[in-house]
């Protein structure tokens, strides 16, 4: 017999305590091109505001390019909040008009970049592989990647979603590696999920985060124990509780309800 039953309650409420160290809850505001000048420094200065007393969880924004440098500005003291960019480059630098690197985003104070958004796969043609090597890219600039994954509502119909979504996870690790996949965060986002209203049950959502986990155990159990995954689809004020109690799911990552700052500090609070 085992000196300790592995159904210990006391080994149970440790695992818990380790996980909530581990993977402390982080939302992430993801502007995408909204705003004006003056907008993004009223939704900044509500958010640093608002976010003031909140000390268990992470908050990351991302705005457009142009007003990072404001925004780095605005959260810089006291430090509350973390920059974080929508898009960078796969190359360091170059003839590649109109990008922007990843460690020019590290220089003017980027600690996140977002990769592989759906709008960037469904729009701009980005290919597993090309989320993959930017991915890469972010985290050689020493910056956390948040990496989107996630299926069309025609590959949920037809009972593609893990497929699909381990294809994804696969291909970041593939390029990234077994080892270094352990500095990204993976952000489930069903795509028939954003900007729509229709919210993934916290059901089907905790399905595919455990199936991202155990793609993450067979390459690196470390890395499955410690990585952030979070749910990104039309999550608000309203519904983030019942997402983020789930045991897999480490935070959200938020699009429309983040150009709120009432909506999205009461995202924070249920996170924290
Ligand atoms: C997103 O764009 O990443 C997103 C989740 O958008 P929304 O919250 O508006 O669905």
């Amino acid at each position: 017999m085992p000196l300790i039953p592995e159904d210990n309650k006391i080994i149970q409420a440790c695992k818990k305590i380790e996980i909530k160290l581990m993977r402390r809850k982080i939302i992430v505001g993801n502007w995408k091109m909204n705003g004006t000048l003056e907008m993004a420094r009223s939704l900044v200065e509500e958010i640093v505001t608002g976010v003031e007393n909140l000390n268990s969880v992470d908050v990351v924004l991302c705005p457009p390019y142009v007003y990072l440098p404001l925004v780095a500005e605005t959260v810089k003291n006291p430090p509350s909040i973390s920059l974080g960019a929508q898009n960078s480059c796969e190359h360091s630098s170059g003839a590649y008009t109109g990008e922007v690197s990843s460690t020019m985003l590290k220089e003017i104070g980027c600690e996140y970049v977002i990769t592989g958004h759906s709008e960037r796969r469904q729009y701009y043609g980005e290919s597993d592989e090309d989320v993959a090597r930017k991915t890469n890219a972010v985290i050689a600039a020493n910056m956390t990647p948040i990496a989107c994954v996630g299926e069309t509502l025609e590959q949920r119909d037809s009972g593609q979603t893990r497929f699909v979504v381990e294809r994804q996870v696969d291909a970041l690790l593939r390029i990234v590696g077994d080892d270094e996949i352990k500095h990204v965060l993976i952000a489930y986002e069903p795509v028939w999920a954003i900007g729509t209203g229709k919210t993934a049950s916290p059901e089907q959502a905790q399905e595919v985060h455990s199936w991202i986990r155990q793609s993450l155990h067979s390459a690196n159990e470390n890395a499955a124990r410690s990585c952030r995954i979070l749910y990104g689809g039309s999550v608000n004020g309203e519904n983030a509780q019942s997402v983020l109690i789930q045991p897999d799911i480490d935070g959200c990552l938020v699009g429309g309800a983040s150009l709120k700052s009432t909506e999205f500090l009461r995202i924070c609070n249920a996170a924290g």
